[in-house]
């Protein structure tokens, strides 16, 4: 029994780790530095290719829980985090040589880890006993894209994330958005016809809309094409720009170009007025909580601090708070919607799993997240036992349930937020006192399932090595 993890960023290592933790061998392929990418700089595992920073490490934000549960089950990443933790406040920032390096030096040294520096150019072959995860993070090269591209087929694997911004539901001012489907029904998305997963309008459903005046458009557009973009690096940009622009650009073009795109009002009519506004933005419920709603065909690659102020411009957005600012960058992840189950296993290829940023996730923890829900489960089949995931209420199974059961239309890799786990049914009042009752149901939950998960292994009659 053995298990074979191609890519040894953030989570191929974790992955690795948590296999081997439990006695099974594994196989850690990574290319660099035979085959480097556009961004990583060393030779060292789970190098961090931008920020230094794991973001919050409080109990009352949702990656601070990811962060204790993963403590919790033992993780390498945290680990090597907390080895070379420098001050930042109540984040969790780290110095990355001393990172990597920790990571690095703890997987060579591993019995039962072989680390094999090699461009895997195909998805290698996979068993019960002998699974493989695929974890080649963002920058997966060409010909293993190719090969999953084969798999997947080539409606679910992306290239780019272009993610629009998410506004906290209780910051918008309802007296001056409506709520309102386009034509007042709902339109199929142009994903499920093919189109760019970030097209307009698309989905079913209720919209919150934002109407503008003549006036407070063309202020609004002023500020979008005067505004600092931040740089990306020099990828492929052609393949982004078909599918779909950032709103800026669209700005660019001309003065109408996105009350013809994204801030087309037509088939919305304001009640208050009884007629088309003169543009609109529309707001979709981003999450099952309802308490986030994403600006649909937003995605822009504007510097966070001046997204905040131009979209503040938006009537009704004036307070808003922003859950996530938009981001344009190369990214490699399937639709796991579609693709994967909540164990990070292909669906249809259940001795295959996905993990990291190729699998839907979005940020250095929640990639070492899934990889580590991935390598607990892999080595579980490698070993004969039951593959499972935390349950909802927990952060990392949240985490997993959203990248497995999210709308497949709308898909677009998550940071995780308490939104996006179950909501708790007698919640104290007060955002921070919400939050940490949350995150100590969490690490109940998921105390209760390790407990569950050692007495089903004890009951599996033990696997001989192979
Ligand atoms: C430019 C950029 C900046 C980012 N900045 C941040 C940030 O500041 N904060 C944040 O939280 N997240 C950031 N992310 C998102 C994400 O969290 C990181 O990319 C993270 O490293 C993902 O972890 P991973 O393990 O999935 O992939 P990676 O850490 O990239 O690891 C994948 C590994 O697989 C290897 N590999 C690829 N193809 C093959 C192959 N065919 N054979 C063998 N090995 C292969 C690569 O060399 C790499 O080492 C950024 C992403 C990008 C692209």
């Amino acid at each position: 029994m053995s298990v074979t993890i191609v890519g040894g960023g953030l989570a191929g290592s974790e992955a690795a780790w948590q296999a081997a933790s439990r006695g099974v061998a594994v196989t850690l392929h990574e290319m660099r530095p035979a085959r480097p990418t556009a961004v990583h700089k060393t030779d060292r595992l789970a190098e961090l290719v931008c920020s230094n920073s794991f973001r919050g490490d409080k109990l009352d934000n949702a990656v601070g829980l990811l962060k204790e549960e993963m403590r919790r089950l033992g993780s390498l990443v945290m680990r090597a985090a907390e080895d070379s933790r420098v001050p930042a406040g109540a984040a969790l920032a780290v110095d990355r040589e001393r990172f990597s390096e920790t990571i690095t030096r703890a997987l060579a040294a591993h019995p039962l880890i072989s680390i094999v520096r090699d461009e895997v150019v195909s998805i290698p072959a996979s068993s019960e006993r002998s699974p493989v995860i695929i974890a080649t993070g963002p920058l997966t090269s060409d010909a293993l894209a190719s090969d999953i591209v084969a798999l997947v087929g080539s409606s679910h694997l992306y290239f780019y994330d272009a993610i629009s911004p998410i506004v906290l539901a209780e910051t918008i001012d309802r007296s001056k958005v409506f709520r309102a489907s386009r034509w007042g029904r709902s339109l199929r998305g142009a994903a499920d016809a093919g189109g760019p997963a970030c097209a307009v309008d698309d989905g079913e459903g209720d919209y919150l809309n934002c109407p503008l005046t003549r006036d407070e458009y063309e202020r609004f557009h002023d500020a979008l094409v005067t505004a600092e973009s931040a740089t990306i690096h020099d990828f492929d940009k052609e393949r982004f720009f078909e599918g779909c622009l950032p709103i800026e650009v669209m700005a660019r073009r001309g003065g109408d170009t996105l009350r013809f795109g994204p801030m087309k009002p037509v088939g919305l009519v304001d009640p208050r007025t009884g007629r088309e506004p003169y543009a609109a933005v529309q707001l979709r419920q981003d999450n099952l909580a309802g308490d986030h709603f994403s600006l649909v065909g937003f995605q822009t690659q504007i510097k966070w601090g001046e997204q905040a102020r131009v979209l503040r411009l938006i009537p009704g957005l004036e307070q808003a708070e922003f859950v996530r600012f938009g981001m344009v960058h190369r990214n490699t992840y399937v639709n796991g919607p579609t693709v994967l189950a909540e164990t990070w296993q292909v669906r249809r290829r259940p001795t295959l799993f996905f993990a990291g940023q190729m699998s839907g996730v979005e940020g250095y923890v929640e990639s070492a997240a899934s990889g580590l829900l991935a390598g607990i489960n892999a080595a579980a089949l490698a070993t004969g036992c039951p593959v499972s995931a935390p349950p909802r209420t927990t952060a990392i199974g949240a985490l997993a349930y959203y990248a497995s059961h999210a709308d497949p239309a709308h898909y677009e890799p998550s940071n995780i937020t308490f939104g996006i786990m179950q909501p708790l049914h007698n919640a104290p009042r007060g955002k921070r006192q919400r939050n940490l009752a949350l995150s100590e149901r969490a690490l109940g939950d998921l105390q209760a399932w390790v407990d569950g998960r050692s007495a089903q292994s004890q009951r599996v009659p033990a696997v001989s090595q192979a």
